[in-house]
């Protein structure tokens, strides 16, 4: 599509201009550090900021959400019939500001995830009213990040507007018509020349070196390397370290599973089908009836979460199940990370190969 010049002094016009139209969020600094959050005032927001602890899956896929309601009705003294409507929270044109390539790959994740084969209407509801301007990173967030490994550090072609800084101006690459159509409604942007479009290959290219590979394979082995290493002794020494307190799950921006569950009113006549985020690192996500757990063991789910992050999804989604945020690293209490877990298992299997 096109590319286009927007300065950083005319950047508050346009979230002003966005906020008339559209619930405007983005990355603001808090005293914990930087969240994603409502903006009120243009100078809260921060499109330099780090990281986030929670990744903006919470304006796609809400920690929370009534998926329908249901009451009994009885008409007329006929009998009694289960009336249910669909609920659909929070869904309202809104404009996501500053997202980072790297949950950019998370959302392109959960495009195909909720939309291939089962087609979730509540997420699709929600994700067609909203709009992604990303930032493009040019140094790593922190110690934790490895994004390079993960094939993360270039956006993913979802964007509706994607930023990279160059000092005193933005270069904006419009991504899809509604994005484009999003800046030009708003006249604070010029047309790139010919010496912008070089500028820009000069700062994207500048970056690489910026940031570094902390894994000791590709990712591409990493599905063949965890499929050897299902039975390694690594599981049950991370087993014994895990605290099951499910962080490194709710600030992961690849992580979806969930629960669903009826909520009555007091009155028994009706009340609401809601669904909340889960974790795999919890005992009772794989409670079944009869008191039986099909992973009982911490040692087993440390092990899932690693399957999936690393195998599974990629093998059903075609697409990675691991950004290189590092967000589950800097959550974890007890330093099990993924660039560890994988490097651990990595030589692990080169002393015992045939395991
Ligand atoms: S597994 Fe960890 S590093 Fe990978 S996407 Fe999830 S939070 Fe980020
Ligand atoms: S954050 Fe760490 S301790 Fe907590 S469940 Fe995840 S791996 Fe275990």
């Amino acid at each position: 599509m096109s590319l286009y010049i927007l300065s950083k002094e005319r950047l508050p016009q346009f979230v002003k201009a966005l906020q008339g139209k559209f619930r405007v969020v983005g990355p603001v600094e808090t005293e914990t550090g930087y969240a994603f959050d409502d903006i009120t005032d243009p100078a809260q927001l921060q499109m330099d900021y780090t990281t986030t602890i929670l990744p903006p899956k919470k304006y796609f896929l809400p920690q929370r959400e009534v998926l329908f309601s249901y009451h009994n009705e009885k008409e007329n003294g006929g009998p009694q019939r289960l009336e249910m409507r669909p609920v659909y929270q929070d869904v309202q044109p809104t404009v996501i500001f500053g997202v980072h390539t790297c949950d950019m790959s998370g959302i392109m994740l959960y495009d195909k995830v909720f939309s291939e084969g089962f087609r979730d209407e509540h997420y699709m509801e929600r994700r067609e009213q909203i709009y992604i301007i990303g930032i493009e990173c040019l140094h790593p967030c922190d110690e934790a990040s490895f994004c390079k490994d993960m094939g993360t550090l270039t956006a993913p072609p979802i964007y509706d507007l994607h930023m990279t800084d160059a000092g005193d101006h933005y270069f904006v690459d419009t991504g899809t018509e509604k994005g484009e159509r999003l800046l030009l409604d708003n006249a604070y942007v010029k047309m790139a020349e010919k010496e912008d479009i070089q500028r820009l290959g000069q700062v994207l290219s500048s970056k690489w070196p910026r940031f570094r590979m902390r894994l000791k394979m590709s990712r591409d082995q990493t599905p063949s390397l965890l499929t050897l290493g299902y039975q390694a002794k690594l599981w049950q020494q991370l087993g014994e370290r895990c605290l099951a307190c499910a962080s490194c799950t709710n600030v992961c921006p690849t992580c979806f599973c969930f629960d669903v569950r009826d909520e009555n009113d007091i009155t028994m006549q009706g009340g609401e089908r809601v669904r909340v985020w889960d974790s795999c690192q919890l005992y009772e996500f794989a409670l079944v009836a009869g008191e039986h757990n099909f992973r009982e063991s911490k040692a087993s789910r440390v092990r899932h979460r690693l399957m999936r992050k690393g195998k599974y999804i990629k093998q059903v989604h075609g697409l990675s199940g691991c950004t290189g945020c590092g967000r589950c690293e800097r959550a974890c209490l007890v330093n099990i990370t993924i660039p560890g877990t994988l490097n651990a298992l990595h030589e692990e299997m080169q002393l015992e190969p045939g395991i």
